[in-house]
């Protein structure tokens, strides 16, 4: 059976909770607190995109013609900005002002392209950025976002700075990875600071380093400001230990991506079926029932203890534990949505939130 909880404030209540839930039983009751989820409460910033557009006055046209080259224009640069202009007119403003600036500012001066950083946001929770992240996102002319960048960190961007979203899934345009690409390098060759911002850290499970690659060989300083990874932000508010001694002797971060898209996880379960091991799933709601099933096939003990965590250190957490076997259906029942990182082996048991099975706990309300 399993728990699900959804707190508010997160820090305060695992003190509550270490203070009265003090023996260790397995979990037996299920607890829905049921609130409603609405589109326009995420934390995220996948849903917010249209206002944000609205706010920041870009004027998005993505059907705007663009004109046929000139016949000795036909290089890479022309074919990007028409690209650019096609999709977002005031971008392509934004880049005549940089390089108007620009021109005027260095005439007989020195005047490389400007850097960009490659900056990771944590999982959700604002006062998990860096010092360094908040120094260089308060200084950006551009920065470029994610879906998975709280609301709370974009609070932070300076008021003449321009913001874009990326993400995969804003509901009217997504762009590519190449598109990305294009525009990062359109501003610093125009010598713009621009950031890109990433959901935890930008090199895990982030494609920053194609994006890193790519800068690099077109000649652009790329610097990287790390993040706290979601496997570290939400093992952090459920006070579990990655590794432990006598526990956990080693942590292995796995995607639960298909490459085929299909729900078979990537066919790891054989190596990743050891009890010593945590095994911390990123991306992994719609394979979790085909890697379960695996982990155990393979000899991973079915009650070995898990958790998937729903927008980890927002205020929409939830939490559902489980053991292995429930573990699947559990989290169906919940109707847990993305992003959730799912954390299997022992030491989620040494979490304060594991439900206990006492007498006191059978206090715990079954709303189901
Ligand atoms: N670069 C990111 C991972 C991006 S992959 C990082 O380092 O954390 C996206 C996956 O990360 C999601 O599908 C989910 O599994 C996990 N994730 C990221 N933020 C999360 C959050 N706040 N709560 C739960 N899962 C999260």
């Amino acid at each position: 059976m399993a728990l699900v909880h959804r707190i508010p404030n997160f820090s305060s209540n695992i003190r509550n909770w270490k203070s009265t839930n003090s023996t260790k039983h397995k979990p037996v009751s299920s607890l829905h607190y049921k609130t409603q989820i609405t589109a326009s409460s995420s934390p995220f910033t996948e849903k917010h995109s249209v206002e944000r557009y609205q706010r920041d006055q870009w004027l998005y046209k993505a059907s705007t013609p663009s004109p046929s080259p000139p016949s000795n224009q036909q290089d890479d640069v022309f074919v990007r900005e028409n690209d650019i202009a096609s999709q977002l007119p005031e971008l392509k403003k934004l880049l005549e002002v940089l390089r108007e600036k620009r021109e005027s500012g260095c005439r007989g001066g020195d005047c490389g392209p400007g850097d960009v950083f490659l900056v990771g946001t944590g999982p959700g929770d604002p006062e998990l950025l860096t010092l360094k992240a908040v120094r260089v996102i308060q200084s950006a002319d551009l920065l470029l976002y994610d879906r998975l960048v709280s609301n709370d960190v974009l609070e932070l961007v300076a008021p003449d700075a321009r913001l874009l979203y990326v993400g995969k899934t804003a509901g009217y345009h997504s762009r590519t990875q190449e598109e990305i690409h294009e525009l990062l390098l359109s501003f610093a060759e125009a010598g713009a600071t621009v950031v890109r911002l990433k959901g935890g850290d930008p090199l895990v499970f982030g494609r920053g380093g194609e994006e890193m690659d790519f800068l690099q060989q077109q000649g652009i300083r790329v610097q990287v400001i790390p993040g706290i990874t979601a496997a570290s932000g939400i093992a952090a508010e459920l006070g579990i230990p990655l590794t432990h001694r006598g526990v956990a002797t080693s942590v292995r971060f796995l995607t639960g991506h298909s490459r085929k898209g299909g729900t078979d996880p990537l066919f790891v379960a054989e190596n990743a079926a050891d009890p010593d091991t945590t095994l911390v799933v990123y991306m992994g709601l719609g394979t979790l029932p085909s890697l379960a099933q695996k982990l155990m096939d393979h000899g991973l003990p079915c009650d070995t203890p898990a958790v998937a965590v729903e927008r980890g250190t927002t205020p929409l957490q939830r939490n559902v534990f489980a053991e292995l076997k429930d573990f699947a259906t559990e989290i169906q029942s919940a109707g847990l949505i993305s992003p959730t990182l799912i954390i299997i082996g022992k030491v989620v048991e040494l979490s304060p939130l594991w439900p206990h099975c006492t007498k006191e706990s059978s206090c715990l309300v079954e709303t189901r």
